[in-house]
C-alpha cells in the first residue's frame, strides 16, 4: 500500500497547534510522518513538543533554532526576541532533547523526495527562499524530483520549468511527473503568511498530489503559556496575527 506523508515543521514549541496537526492527520489517513525542522524556539512547550515529535517516531531534519539550541553557538544572526528564547530553551532541555536536536540531519531523502529545512544548495546555511532566484539556486542541488522545506513560515511551491521557475499558490495540487517542485510546508506553530491558522502538507506518494492544510487551534492557550514563561509578549501577540 502507498504511503500518506504529513510533512510538518517550524513547530516552535507550540504543542496546541501540534497536536490539533497530529489529530487531523488520523482524520486524514496519514500513514508517515516527516518534520522540516525547527521543533523549538519561539513558544513556551519545546519538551512537548519533542516528546510528540519522538513519539510519533517522525523523522525529522535540523533547523535553525534547533542547531542553536543544542550547540550553545553563538547567537548574534538572530533577532533579540528570538535569541532570548534559544537561551530560555536550553535551559528547559534534558540532555537527551540536546542529544537529539544536536543529532539531526540537515538534509533527508526518503522514497524519493527529500526534506531540508532551508534550501539543498546550502542546507547548514540556513539561507532564506523567497524569490525565483532563491529557488533557482536551491534547484542547481535538488537531487531528487521532490523536495519539502520551512525556515519562512510562509506555505507556497516553486516549479522549476525549462527557462526559470514558476512560484504557484499554496493549493492542492498534482506534482506532475518530470517536473521539479521545492514545496514549502508553512509552520505548524507560528505561521507568518497572515494566517494564524497551524499550516502542513498531506503528500500522497501514489497520487503524487499534495494538500495544503490549515487549522485553527487554542492560540489563547498557547498565548498564556508564553507568557507564563516569561517570554517577550511581541511572540504571543504574533501568534494571534499570523506574522
Ligand atoms: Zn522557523
Amino acid at each position: 500500500m502507498g504511503k500518506v506523508f504529513a510533512i510538518l515543521g517550524d513547530i516552535h514549541s507550540n504543542i496546541e497547534a501540534l497536536d490539533v496537526v497530529i489529530d487531523d492527520c488520523r482524520a486524514q489517513g496519514v500513514t508517515d510522518f516527516m518534520c522540516t525542522g525547527d521543533i523549538v524556539g519561539y513558544n513556551a512547550s519545546p519538551r512537548e513538543c519533542l516528546s510528540r515529535i519522538r513519539e510519533l517516531g517522525c523523522p525529522a531534519v535540523m533547523g535553525n533554532h534547533d542547531f542553536y539550541v543544542s550547540t550553545r553557538k553563538d547567537l548574534s544572526d538572530f533577532n533579540p526576541a528570538a535569541a532570548a528564547v534559544v537561551q530560555w530553551t536550553r535551559g528547559q532541555l534534558k540532555m537527551e532533547d540536546i542529544f537529539f536536536l544536536r543529532s539531526l540531519p540537515f538534509l533527508r531523502t526518503v522514497m524519493g523526495f527529500s526534506v531540508v529545512h532551508s534550501t539543498c544548495d546550502n542546507p547548514e546555511g540556513f539561507g532564506y527562499v523567497f524569490d525565483k532566484f532563491q529557488a533557482d539556486a536551491n534547484f542547481v542541488n535538488q537531487k531528487t524530483p521532490i523536495c519539502f522545506h520551512g525556515h519562512t513560515h510562509c506555505p507556497v511551491v516553486y516549479e522549476r520549468l525549462m527557462d526559470g521557475v514558476q512560484i504557484l499558490p499554496p493549493v492542492d495540487m498534482l506534482l506532475s511527473p518530470g517536473h521539479k517542485f521545492f514545496i514549502n510546508v508553512g509552520s505548524v506553530g507560528q505561521p507568518r503568511d497572515g494566517d494564524p491558522r497551524a499550516s502542513y502538507v498531506i503528500f500522497d506518494q501514489v497520487s503524487k498530489t499534495v494538500r495544503f492544510r490549515r487549522l485553527e487551534y487554542d492560540v489563547a492557550a498557547a498565548q498564556e503559556r508564553v507568557r507564563k514563561a516569561g517570554l517577550p509578549e511581541r511572540l504571543a501577540e504574533r501568534l494571534a496575527v499570523g506574522q
